[in-house]
C-alpha cells in the first residue's frame, strides 16, 4: 500500500480523499491556491503546499506545480478528486513518467471514454444501446442536416469533450439548427478548447440513471447498481437517489449487463461510471462514461456500505477487488442533495461571500460531506458546492422524512443556498410519487416563479 498520497483537488472531494486515507493509514499533501489558504483541506491533511494563484489555471489546473509538489513530498500516487485534471489523459500520462501513481484509469482509457463520439463508438461495439444519431463528429450545417433526415427533429448538439452540462444545444428546426451549432461549437471551443459536436435524437423528458463500477488490475469487475440522477437544473445535477424509482429488477440487470460489457470491451480499472437516458417506453440508452470518482458517489456508499474512495486507493495500489458481486447487496435507500451557494429564488445565482455561522445536521442516517465552517469565506473562483446532504431510510418514503428533517437542521447565515429549493422538491408531490423525468426541475422552477 501507499505511504503517502497527494490530492490534487480542494473543497469537499479534498476532504472525502484525506479521511479515506487517514483510515488506510497513509499519509497526506494538500495542494491548495492562495485562495484557499483558510480551507479545511489545508487543514486536515499531513502537509499542505500552496500551489499558486486562486484561478484554476494557475493552481488546480497548473499541472507543473503540482507535479513539483509531489516531488517536493515524494509522493507515490495522486488521486485527483473529480473536476479539475480528474479526466486529463494529458496529466495521468505525466503522473506515470514521473513514477508516480495516478488514482484512475490508464491514460488510453481516460483519452478514448473522454471523446465522448468515441465513447458512444466503443459502447455500440460492446453492443451497448446507443441514441440514434451522428456517426462521430459533425463538421457543418450540410453534414447535421443529413443526419436530421435520418434521425429528425428535435436533436440534441454535444461537445464531444463536454462535460458539466456545457456545450449542448436543443433545435427543434433548420434554422434553429444553424444557430445551436454554432454556440455549441463556440461554448466547446471555449470550455474545454475543443470545438468538436455530434449530434444525438433529443429525447423528451427521460430520466437519467447511472451504473457505478470497480474494475481491478486483475481483470474482476463489479457494479454497485444505480442512481437516478433526474433532478437537473439546465443538465447539471442537483439530487441524486440509490436506487432508482423508475426501474425494474429486469431493467437493472440489463443495464448493469451492458454496463460491464462496456467496462472489459475498453479494459477499464478503477471506480467508474456509465451513465444512460432511460426513456418513456423504458428502453435505454449510452450517453457516456466518467473515468473518476463522481460526486454523487455517496448515495451508493450509503445503500452498499462499501467506501468507493477506499476502494479506488486500493486498486491504484494494484491489490484484489475486496468485493464480489455476490457479496454485493443494496440496503435501502439514501438522497443526496447538492447544496450550493447559489440563489434558487434568482436564478440559481451563484453567492460566494462570508458564512458568519453555519450549523450542520446530524443525527440518525444523516451524512454531510462539507468543507465549510462558520466564518469561512467561499471563494468566487470555484464551483458552487457547499455541501453534499445524504439521508438514508429503509425505503424512499422514509429516506425523504429524513431528509426533510435533516434540511430543517441544516443552517447557513450569510449567504443564500439552494437548501430552500431542496426543502421544496422534499415535499412536491412528483418527487415524492417518483414518477417524474429530467424536465421536473424546469416544471418546479417555473410554477415557483423562481425562473
Ligand atoms: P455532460 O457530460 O455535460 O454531463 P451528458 O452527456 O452526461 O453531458 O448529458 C447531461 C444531461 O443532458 C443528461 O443527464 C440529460 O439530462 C441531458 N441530455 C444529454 N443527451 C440527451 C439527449 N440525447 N436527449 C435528452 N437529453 C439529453
Amino acid at each position: 500500500m501507499f505511504e503517502r498520497i497527494l490530492i490534487a483537488n480542494r473543497g469537499e472531494i479534498a476532504l472525502r480523499i484525506i479521511r479515506a486515507c487517514k483510515e488506510l493509514g497513509i499519509q497526506t499533501v494538500a495542494v491548495y491556491s492562495r485562495a484557499d489558504e483558510r480551507s479545511l483541506h489545508v487543514q486536515l491533511a499531513d502537509s499542505a503546499i500552496c500551489i499558486g494563484n486562486s484561478a484554476s489555471a494557475e493552481s488546480y489546473l497548473h499541472v507543473p506545480s503540482i507535479i513539483k509538489a509531489a516531488e517536493i513530498f515524494d509522493v507515490e500516487a495522486i488521486h485527483p478528486g473529480y473536476g479539475f485534471l480528474a479526466e486529463d489523459a494529458h496529466f495521468a500520462e505525466i503522473c506515470e513518467s514521473c513514477r508516480v501513481k495516478f488514482i484512475g484509469p490508464h491514460p488510453e482509457v481516460i483519452r478514448r471514454m473522454g471523446d465522448k463520439a468515441e465513447a458512444i463508438r466503443a459502447a455500440r461495439s460492446a453492443g451497448v444501446p446507443v441514441i440514434p444519431g451522428s456517426e462521430g463528429i459533425v463538421a457543418d450545417k450540410a453534414e447535421a442536416l443529413k443526419v436530421v433526415e435520418k434521425i429528425k427533429y428535435p436533436v440534441i448538439i454535444k461537445a464531444a469533450a463536454g462535460g458539466g452540462g456545457r456545450g449542448m444545444r436543443v433545435a427543434h428546426t433548420d434554422v434553429a439548427l444553424t444557430s445551436a451549432l454554432q454556440t455549441a461549437q463556440a461554448e466547446a471551443e471555449a470550455a474545454f478548447g475543443n470545438p468538436a459536436v455530434y449530434i444525438e435524437k433529443y429525447l423528451e423528458n427521460p430520466r437519467h440513471i447511472e451504473i457505478q463500477v470497480l474494475a481491478d488490475t486483475r481483470g474482476n469487475a463489479v457494479h454497485l447498481g444505480e442512481r437516478d440522477c433526474s433532478v437537473q437544473r439546465r443538465h447539471q445535477k442537483l439530487i441524486e437517489e440509490a436506487p432508482s424509482p423508475a426501474i425494474t429488477p429486469s431493467i437493472r440487470r440489463a443495464m448493469t449487463k451492458a454496463t460491464l460489457k462496456l467496462v472489459q470491451e475498453v479494459g477499464y480499472v478503477n471506480a467508474g461510471t456509465i451513465e444512460f437516458l432511460l426513456d418513456k417506453d423504458s428502453d435505454f440508452y449510452f450517453i457516456e462514461m466518467n473515468t473518476r470518482i463522481q460526486v454523487e458517489h455517496t448515495v451508493t456508499e450509503m445503500v452498499y456500505g462499501v467506501d468507493l474512495v477506499k476502494e479506488q486507493i486500493r486498486i491504484a495500489a494494484g491489490e484484489r477487488l475486496s468485493l464480489d458481486q455476490r457479496s454485493i447487496r443494496p440496503n435501502g435507500h439514501a438522497i443526496e442533495c447538492r447544496i450550493n451557494a447559489e440563489d434558487p429564488a434568482d436564478r440559481f445565482r451563484p453567492c460566494p461571500g462570508t458564512i458568519e455561522f453555519c450549523s450542520m445536521p446530524g443525527g440518525p442516517n444523516v451524512r454531510v460531506d462539507s468543507h465549510i465552517y462558520s466564518g469561512y469565506t467561499v471563494p468566487p473562483h470555484y464551483d458552487s458546492l457547499l455541501a453534499k446532504l445524504l439521508a438514508w431510510g429503509r425505503d424512499r418514503r422514509e429516506a425523504i422524512g429524513t431528509m426533510r428533517r435533516a434540511l430543517d437542521e441544516f443552517y447557513v447565515n450569510g449567504i443564500a443556498t439552494t437548501v430552500p429549493f431542496h426543502k421544496h422538491v422534499m415535499h412536491h408531490p412528483k418527487f415524492v410519487s417518483g414518477a417524474f423525468g429530467n424536465h421536473f426541475v424546469d416544471e418546479v422552477v417555473r410554477d415557483q416563479g423562481w425562473a
